[in-house]
């Protein structure tokens, strides 16, 4: 079901608020907002909305975070998603939530110790649910695991949703305008301020703009004189359809090499952030037809039966996509003002969760439109201090 779209006819000449993207931090952005009542358009270039990254997310989500910022973003985000219907005031709707865990794991012989440290962080900070497991337990509880993982731990209420129905529940139930096939060309500032957006159909005026446009951030900042901190890297997903994957298995990282699988409709997606050089955005973003291969063979080092599922795949079987992660020099998002233009905002730098966290990041946004948050309190505010996190982030 699609989302009140305005038609070619109904082009609003003036808001309260503009959204430039259609995403994932777009759609939520935009219920958030009218709830607060500001009169909300969303300009996005595509015919569909969530169609650019958000279309390409393996779309997992974790409360394994011993960071206070992320924990701030993703534990809140998590509960929106556990009852995403009452959320949006739909009974009944559904978003796809399967929570089969996640589950990183290591062949680290001192694995337990570093994993322990981890659980404990995330202890201090309210998230007891998280297990730890020596690689016994983790081969008890998953017997396809290899031999060699010596830890893992392990979070039952982890796990995935589908991107698409969070964007068209959030879109739907918003009442904003969702301007689609109209692309914002350039912010025009006056005095200082913001006077609104010069799009493809037309000149928007608006005292609020928000930047949500994923990896086409940065370039629209630039329309406005603003230099944004962002950084681009190409993310890979690859599909492949097999019965002996085990559909009941909860998302698998290795915590060695970054790559990462879980169970998708008859087989897995997989992924791993291979080393690239950062990138221009991109749309459509070109894959790698060699990717699956290499992720699969990334993959067999702790499920071994992945080598199997190389072994007997056919090129009907298997596909690819590929996606840009926004990111900032500490590994967290942007949101909040960009002095020094007034009435502009940015939702941004996702580093590669942004499903995961856009319930917050979205709520965080808003609290900073309405005042309600100072810019000087504000954690995610586009000038700070930039300390690079600890733990590396998938
Ligand atoms: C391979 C891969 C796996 C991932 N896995 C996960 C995961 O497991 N969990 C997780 O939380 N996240 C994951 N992510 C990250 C997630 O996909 C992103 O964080 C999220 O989709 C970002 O949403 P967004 O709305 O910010 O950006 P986008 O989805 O890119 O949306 C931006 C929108 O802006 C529009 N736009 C751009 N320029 C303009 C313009 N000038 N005018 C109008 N519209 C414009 C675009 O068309 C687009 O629709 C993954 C990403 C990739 C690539």
């Amino acid at each position: 079901m699609g989302p009140r779209v305005a038609d070619s006819g109904a082009f609003p000449r003036t808001a309260d608020l503009v959204i430039i993207g259609g995403g994932i931090a777009g759609a939520a952005a935009a219920f958030y907002a009218t709830r607060e009542g500001f009169r909300t358009a969303v300009v996005e270039r595509k015919p569909w909305l969530g169609a650019l990254t958000t279309a390409v997310a393996v779309a997992c989500f974790r409360a394994q975070w011993d960071d206070p910022d992320f924990a701030y973003l993703m534990v809140p985000s998590i509960a929106t998603y556990e009852r995403f219907a009452e959320e949006i005031g739909v009974p009944g709707y559904e978003i796809g939530l399967r929570q089969q865990g996640w589950l990183f794991a290591t062949t680290d012989p001192r694995g337990l110790e570093r994993f322990q440290q981890w659980v404990e962080g995330q202890r201090r900070l309210g998230i007891t649910d998280t297990e730890l497991w020596t690689g016994d337990e983790a081969r008890r509880r998953f017997p396809w695991l290899s031999p060699d993982v010596t830890a893992a731990t392990f979070r039952a209420r982890d796990g995935w949703l589908s991107p698409h129905e969070v964007v068209y529940g959030y879109a739907r139930a918003s009442g904003a305008a969702f301007l689609l096939e109209t692309e914002a060309l350039r912010i025009r500032v006056t005095g200082g301020r913001v006077a609104g957006v010069e799009t493809s159909r037309g000149f928007l005026a608006a005292p609020r703009v928000v930047i949500a446009a994923g990896p086409f951030s940065r370039r629209l900042a630039a329309t406005a004189g603003v230099d944004l901190p962002l950084f681009l890297l190409r993310r890979q997903r690859a599909f492949v359809a097999d019965p002996a994957i085990p559909p009941d298995a909860p998302m698998v990282a290795d915590d060695d090499t970054g790559v990462y699988w879980r169970p998708e409709a008859g087989g897995a997606f997989l992924g791993w952030g291979l080393p690239e050089p950062p990138g221009e955005p991109q749309d459509p973003v070109p894959a790698d037809p060699l990717f699956p291969a290499r992720a699969l063979e990334g993959a067999a080092r702790l499920t071994p039966l992945f080598r199997e599922v190389a072994a007997r795949l056919t090129r009907d079987r298997v596909s690819v996509a590929a996606g840009q992660y926004t990111c900032t020099p500490d590994g967290k998002p942007l949101i909040g003002g960009c002095p020094p233009v007034d009435g502009l905002y940015v939702l941004t730098g996702d580093n590669g969760y942004g499903i995961e966290s856009a319930p917050q990041a979205a709520r965080h946004l808003v609290d900073v439109l309405t005042g309600r948050l100072p810019e000087a309190e504000n954690r995610f505010r586009v000038h700070r201090p930039f300390r690079p996190t600890g733990k590396k982030v998938l």
